[in-house]
């Protein structure tokens, strides 16, 4: 693999970040890659483990050169890491560097590049791993998370088209396929597959804790529970700032799956089993249909 960038710049070396890094470390496709962030801690495993060459804990000094940055940090921090973006990038005259994103919602990040980044976010491929893990952090990372998985890039007419080729081809070597569309239709897309999944796995475990026999559920917890609530392990600060970066999305798929669960509550109370087999029937179809 020839380099397909001199220095990219990570900021927020955790899963998402890290493995990103190693990721086109395995492919040689970038000579230098600086990591930064908020703790310095952090930093220092990143680098330990071979996920960064170096690091800065001062954001707006480690994009100075940066000829690509991947912001990797939870989507509450977007705002000011963007800042210190602009911040380091105006200050080096480099606002022609190409940033990119890894957050889980994108209107709001969107918006916030346009207003934030110079030449209203020309230079900004805002993108979405459909990849991950309930883990985080820097030891969490490996460099086959994006291999054969998809990646979503949501451009704007704006978008620099050289800067989506980059940031596609960078994708492309992690072992992803890329795909495009728009962040509204995107942030639809991911309440209903994502959002909503993850907050049926923490609301479950929540309401379980209530009961008198905790122990004994999660002493006893079969296969379907561990599937079901696997994703309740995740970390709460990513799903607080996911939840409230998409807001209306997401509560438009919990209202559709309130009343579903009101339907087969109904169903249940007065012991229509027809109505369950006719539920369940076509729940499973549609998931053979699309998973195999
Ligand atoms: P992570 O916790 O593993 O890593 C986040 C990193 O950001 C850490 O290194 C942390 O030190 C740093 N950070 C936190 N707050 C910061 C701040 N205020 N300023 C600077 N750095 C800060 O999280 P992750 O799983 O790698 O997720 C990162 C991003 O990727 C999030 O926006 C998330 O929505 C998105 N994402 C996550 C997944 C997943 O499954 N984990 C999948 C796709 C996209």
């Amino acid at each position: 693999m020839t380099t397909v960038i001199n220095n990219l710049c990570i900021i927020g070396t955790g899963l998402i970040g890290g493995s990103f890094s190693l990721a086109l470390q395995r492919a040689a496709a970038c000579k230098k890659i600086i990591g930064a962030g908020r703790s310095e801690k952090t930093l220092q495993q990143a680098r330990q483990l071979k996920i960064i060459d170096d690091y800065n804990t001062d954001i707006s000094a480690a994009v100075k050169d940066a000829d690509v940055i991947f912001v990797s940090v939870p989507l509450g921090a977007m705002r000011t890491v963007f800042e210190k973006i602009a911040t380091g990038l105006k200050q080096a005259g480099n606002e022609q560097a190409i940033i990119t994103d890894a957050g889980s919602s994108k209107q709001q990040v969107q918006l916030l590049a346009q207003t934030i980044f110079a030449q209203a976010g020309k230079y900004f491929v805002a993108g979405h791993p459909i990849a991950g893990t309930e883990n985080s952090g820097p030891a969490a990372a490996f460099a086959d998370l994006y291999k054969n998985r998809r990646v979503i890039l949501t451009p704007v007419k704006n978008t620099d088209k050289e800067a989506i080729r980059q940031v596609t081809e960078l994708w492309q070597v992690t072992g992803a396929e890329v795909e495009t569309m728009s962040a509204e239709h995107h942030d639809k897309v991911l309440a209903a597959t994502s959002h909503l999944p993850h907050l049926i796995a923490f609301g479950l475990v929540h309401c379980l804790e209530n009961l008198d026999d905790i122990e004994d559920i999660f002493r006893f917890a079969a296969g379907g529970f561990r599937d079901v609530t696997r994703i309740a392990s995740s970390d709460p600060t990513m799903w607080r700032d996911i939840c409230l970066n998409n807001r209306q999305p997401i509560l438009a798929m919990m209202k559709s799956y309130k009343d579903e669960m009101e339907m087969l509550y109904n169903a249940l109370q007065s012991a229509d089993g027809e109505k369950l087999m006719e539920v369940f029937e076509h729940a499973k179809q549609t998931r053979d249909k699309f998973t195999h």
